[in-house]
């Protein structure tokens, strides 16, 4: 490679669409903790786009993915990697099998390779190189390649594995081929093949590592390494995975120049201790009778004499907190309130209060509670709907702290969509599945009607209800009513 000049290439072709521009950093975080809790390291990582039409894509490709193969919208890690690599980044994706990270590496590649000068006559190519571990996971992407390719003939794409016609593949590479897919063992071997002089990497300018964490385990570190020796410095390139234990990291940072690391969290946002439920109403009455029966004690007094289950209930003003207060009150009940109208003496001393008496009552509002660290509270009620995702992780997480365990119930009135939106996403699949049929398909149908309406523009997923947002939201409300 030394001492070689290279034509130069563009890398980056991805716009930042208005509609991401403009969103502010409490939106971009709610954005990423609804992506699956997407998490991000490297410098100047671009924002993650939520439509297929952020991303500049030609016709023929957005026609595929939306109306071919029918994907509404993309992945997580879709969401955030293409960007990224559009930037003309070096990229780490850590997600799941089955959470799409294969396109997320095939639509930057094919931009990029539109972009470049075509082969010649003398060149047999490839453009971009794809190594994965196994023959079968190469002829998996090589199909899906396919799909993008097959109307256009300028981008021919191959499989090289072993334990395939080694004949025909030498054919089809005599040819041209703008996209190698190859087990690293075996591309070597077409390298080496003729002397070097049947393929070669000049022209490589994006390199594709995917199930590096397999790649790794059957031991091919040497041969990716020898192959990155051929090809340029300044190429790009990119490394999926499942899984990214420590000596494929040391490895990554060997081979790729200031990645960004992008890692899909696959656990739910909320603490696994936390058992999660809804109930769901057409009034504020019932709502209220709902909090009584949560709040009146099951158990005799007697027999559990140590027990002490804190909760805390949530409401999304200082007004409504004093007024759950007076209502609770004349029920009888004795609860203690903190929210930022009261002075801080008197904040502090309900605080402790509230801990030093056994299975007592917490009323406040969602600021109040951050950082708030009460190991007793063994039940959260979520009485006014939260507004984000970041505001549901903070009002779940005051309770099973530590290792304990705990309950978070939402209390939801019919027309709270942004918030039925995000607790059937934060809903894990078996909590889904112990809800009443009739309370299910009632949140879903809500949560449906939201997502189609964020798909036509009327609702935004953070905007609207985030921040500055919040006021706004509120306004709509009171004209509403
Ligand atoms: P991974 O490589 O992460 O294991 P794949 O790229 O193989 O996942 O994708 C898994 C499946 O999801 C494939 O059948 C693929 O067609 C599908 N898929 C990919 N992207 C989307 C999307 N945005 N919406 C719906 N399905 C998708
Ligand atoms: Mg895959």
């Amino acid at each position: 490679v030394g001492g070689t000049t290279f034509e130069p290439f563009t890398k980056s072709f991805y716009v930042e669409p208005e509609e991401i521009r403009t969103m502010t950093d409490v939106e971009v975080s709610d954005l990423r903790l609804s992506l699956d809790n997407v998490s991000i390291k490297g410098q100047a990582c671009p924002r993650p786009i939520t439509k297929w039409s952020h991303l500049g894509l030609s016709t023929d490709i957005m026609n595929l993915i939306t109306h071919e193969f029918k994907f509404l919208s993309p992945t997580p890690i879709q969401a955030q990697a293409i960007p990224a690599i559009m930037s003309g980044r070096d990229v780490i994706g850590i997600s799941r099998t089955g959470s799409g990270k294969t396109i997320s590496f095939l639509l930057p590649l094919l931009r990029q390779i539109k972009s470049l000068r075509p082969l010649s006559r003398e060149e047999t190519g490839p453009l971009g190189l794809i190594l994965a571990p196994t023959r079968e996971l190469a002829m998996q992407i090589f199909e899906e390649a396919c799909k993008f390719t097959k109307k256009s003939p300028k981008i021919r794409t191959i499989c090289c594995t072993g334990g395939s016609e080694l004949k025909s593949q030498i054919n089809d590479i005599k040819r041209g081929v703008e996209i190698v897919v190859a087990t690293p063992g075996r591309f070597i071997d077409l390298l080496t093949l003729n002397s070097g002089k049947l393929i070669n990497t000049k022209r490589v300018t994006f390199v594709i590592m995917d199930e590096a964490d397999r790649l790794f385990d059957l031991g091919f570190e040497p041969q990716i390494t020898e192959i990155m020796k051929t090809v340029r410095p300044d190429k790009q390139c990119v490394l999926f995975s499942a899984t990214f234990p420590t000596k494929l990291k040391s490895f990554a940072s060997r081979i790729l120049y200031r990645p960004i690391s992008i890692t899909i969290n696959s656990k739910s946002l909320v603490n696994e201790n936390i058992e999660q439920r809804v109930q769901i109403f057409n009034s504020d009455q019932r709502k209220f009778e709902a909090l009584l029966s949560l709040l009146n004690p099951e158990f005799d007094s007697e027999q559990d004499g140590d027990r002490d289950e804190k909760t805390i209930v949530f409401a999304s003003s200082q007004q409504i907190c004093d007024l759950l207060y007076n209502r609770l009150v004349d029920k009888n009940f004795s609860p203690f309130a903190i929210h930022a109208g009261k002075p801080y003496n008197e904040r502090a001393s309900n605080l402790e209060k509230f801990k030093s008496t056994r299975n007592s009552v917490l009323l406040c509002t969602e600021v109040l509670s951050r950082g708030l660290n009460v190991p007793e509270v063994s039940l959260v009620i979520v009485y006014n709907a939260v507004k984000t995702f970041a505001q549901y992780v903070h009002t779940t997480g005051r309770t099973a702290r530590g290792d304990k365990h705990g309950v978070a119930v939402t209390l939801l009135l019919d027309d709270e969509l942004p918030a039925a939106y995000i607790l059937n996403k934060s809903f894990r699949d078996k909590e889904l599945e112990s809800m009443p049929d009739e309370s299910r398909e009632r949140l879903q149908k809500m949560a449906g009607q939201f997502e189609s309406g964020m798909k036509i523009g009327k609702y935004r997923l953070a905007k609207g209800f985030g921040g500055k947002g919040l006021e706004h939201m509120e306004k709509l409300n009171d004209e509403k009513q």
